[in-house]
């Protein structure tokens, strides 16, 4: 089992591994990687025709959906990729810039 590094504000670079890799897998949940995006998919639940395409494209698994019907984003691991946007061909979703 490999043990978490906890990299903080006290860590030195000597201490980041070569090329500040991260090392160890399934590690996302420790992350809010969504502070980092800068665009935003916005989803417009009456236009939403519920195929999930979106869903089955999205990299960060950040499309929630219950039953066979989309129920929200997680903006707190979407990284603003617009995959799902591409995707979707119904104009139930808009990519935008974050404020
Ligand atoms: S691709 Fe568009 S229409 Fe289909 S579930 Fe996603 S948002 Fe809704
Ligand atoms: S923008 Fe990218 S990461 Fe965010 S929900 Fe769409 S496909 Fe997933």
């Amino acid at each position: 089992m490999s043990k978490r590094m906890n990299v903080n504000s006290d860590t030195t670079w000597q201490d980041l591994p070569r090329g500040g890799a991260i090392l160890d897998a399934g590690n996302a949940a420790d992350f809010k990687t969504g502070d980092w995006r800068a665009m935003r998919p916005i989803w417009y639940k009456d236009k939403c025709k519920h195929c999930l395409f979106c869903w089955a494209v999205c990299p960060d698994m950040s499309i929630m959906a219950k039953d066979g019907k989309v129920i929200e984003f997680d903006y707190d691991h979407c990284k603003g990729c617009g995959v799902c946007v591409d995707q979707c061909k119904f104009e139930a979703l808009e990519l935008i810039a974050e404020e």
